[in-house]
């Protein structure tokens, strides 16, 4: 193994994970460096904001995954810096910062929450990316309905009994369907003072359709399904500003209303992470709107055949920001590494699914348009067949018997910290907590 090509790849989800493993049988070493230590599936985390599912099942410690590949090391850090010239890439762990070289680099880390220029909404309405998102926002929820069972005014009881979920996507469309499922089933019985089941759930969407990627004939399936539930579906409105105390929308015509919530939610709009920009910087490559990089066909950076970047951090013919292109462009990678050719990237699309409510869900592979229970059906297979390890995939069947057949939630718990953390982490700032100083070492 000495002397073996050192391969560093930057990130722990769908990118970087699956180019780790590709490279298990190999002649390499790799060492797999993220801010996070588990490896995140991020598809259900809107099951872990609705209490489905425990953040555990989804996210399984990187370390663990990778603890019979004897070629992969697993360092836990925040990469700040890549420098092209040098090879070299530097991460940061509570004041440790570590240097670690080079021969060939994966960059995959991926992209945060986008609020379109108007970031200061975040603090009232956080998006769904990351487990602490997702506790939050479960914090949230149920804490909403909590409030409302507490306080006696009819119009403060009506604003926190009404949620709204900002973007039609398939994570909008999911988190609002669980939330009426929630309110309608789940809870109806468990409160004295109010009735969960008169929550609002509003969805709202810019474009003219939701899930605008399904198509025409999915899209209208998805919206009157979710009528159905009870989700109010507005479609053709933007949000214009947005506060503790609720939302102000403004429809295709230019007339503004107000919509008094206490429960936010942001799924609309993604940005790159900003390692694309610094990658861009010393490359000479482009960067989109959202800050993704444009990569060379073979996902690599120009005049760097050494350096590939995939997922949803780079841009490359129009590939979506969906799982596949991350674990494709992974596998990749690591083939082009350990082959030595630079070949084009070519995309496998395998479909697009979204759940609506339980055994309702759409899906379109291929030709092929799936709707109702065979699509949910569908969906959770190919779901269970992705989660990463046999202790997770079990568990969330279990969970999943629970909350489709039994209708109950498993995962209800809430605590204060998950609400308040990210904006007193905030209010704190980014030195907190204070460490003694930053020490400096090289990797090897
Ligand atoms: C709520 C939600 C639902 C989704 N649903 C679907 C779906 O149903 N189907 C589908 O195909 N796709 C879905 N996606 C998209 C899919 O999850 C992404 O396309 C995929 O995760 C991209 O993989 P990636 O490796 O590029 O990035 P990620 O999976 O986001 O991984 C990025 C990694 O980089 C690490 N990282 C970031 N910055 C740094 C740094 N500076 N230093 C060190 N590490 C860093 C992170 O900790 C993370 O480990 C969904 C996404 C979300 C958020």
């Amino acid at each position: 193994m000495v002397g073996a090509p050192r391969v560093v790849i930057v990130g722990s989800g769908f990118g970087g994970l699956f180019a780790a493993q590709a490279f298990k049988q190999e002649n390499v070493r790799v060492t797999l460096v993220s801010r996070t230590s588990h490896h995140l599936f991020q598809p259900l985390l809107y099951q872990v904001a609705t209490g489905i599912l425990s953040e555990g099942v989804i996210a399984p410690s990187t370390r663990e995954v990778l603890r019979r590949q004897k070629n992969a090391r697993v360092l836990l850090g925040d990469v700040t810096d890549i420098d092209l010239a040098e090879r070299i890439v530097t991460s940061e762990l509570r004041g440790s910062k570590s240097t670690i070289p080079y021969d060939y680099l994966i960059v995959a880390a991926g992209a945060g929450q986008s609020y379109f220029g108007n970031d200061a909404f975040d603090s009232f309405a956080p998006g769904l990316k990351t487990i602490d998102d997702a506790l939050e926002l479960r914090g949230r929820i149920f804490g909403a309905f909590e409030m409302a069972e507490v306080v006696t005014d009819p119009a403060e009881r009506t604003r926190q009994l009404t949620f709204v979920v900002v973007g039609g996507g398939p994570t909008g469309v999911e988190v609002a369907g669980q939330i009426a499922e929630l309110s309608r089933t789940t809870l109806a019985k468990d409160f004295r003072s109010i009735d969960p089941r008169e929550a609002r759930v509003i969805l709202i969407e810019g474009a003219p359709q939701i899930l605008g990627s399904f198509g025409h004939e999915l899209s209208g399936k998805a919206k009157r399904e979710l009528q159905k539930l009870g989700v109010e579906v507005l479609t053709g409105y933007k949000v214009t500003d947005l506060d503790a105390q609720g939302v102000e929308i403004e429809d295709h015509a230019g007339n503004r209303s107000r919509v008094h919530s206490a429960c936010k939610i942001w799924a609309a709009g993604v940005q790159a992470s900003p390692l694309a920009a610094t990658l861009a910087e010393q490359s000479g490559a482009e960067v989109d709107r959202a800050g993704r990089i444009a990569v060379q066909p073979d996902l690599t950076l120009p005049g760097h055949p050494e350096v590939f970047v995939v997922g949803d951090m780079m841009a490359l013919d129009g590939l979506p920001g969906v799982a596949q292109v991350a674990i494709q462009g992974g596998r990749h990678a690591a083939r082009s590494i350990v082959t030595r050719e630079r070949t084009a990237f070519t995309y496998l699309d395998k479909g697009s699914m979204a759940t609506i409510a339980r055994f309702s869900a759409v899906a379109s592979i291929g030709r092929l348009q799936l709707t109702g229970f065979i699509a949910w059906a569908a969906w959770l297979l190919v779901h269970l067949m992705y989660i990463i390890g046999f202790k997770s995939q079990f568990s969330a069947l279990v969970h999943w018997v629970v909350s489709f057949l039994g209708r109950g939630r498993a995962e209800r718990t809430t605590t204060r910290q998950q609400i308040a953390a990210r904006l007193a982490l905030r209010q704190v700032g980014e030195a907190f907590p204070p460490v003694p100083q930053v020490r400096e070492q090289a990797v090897d």
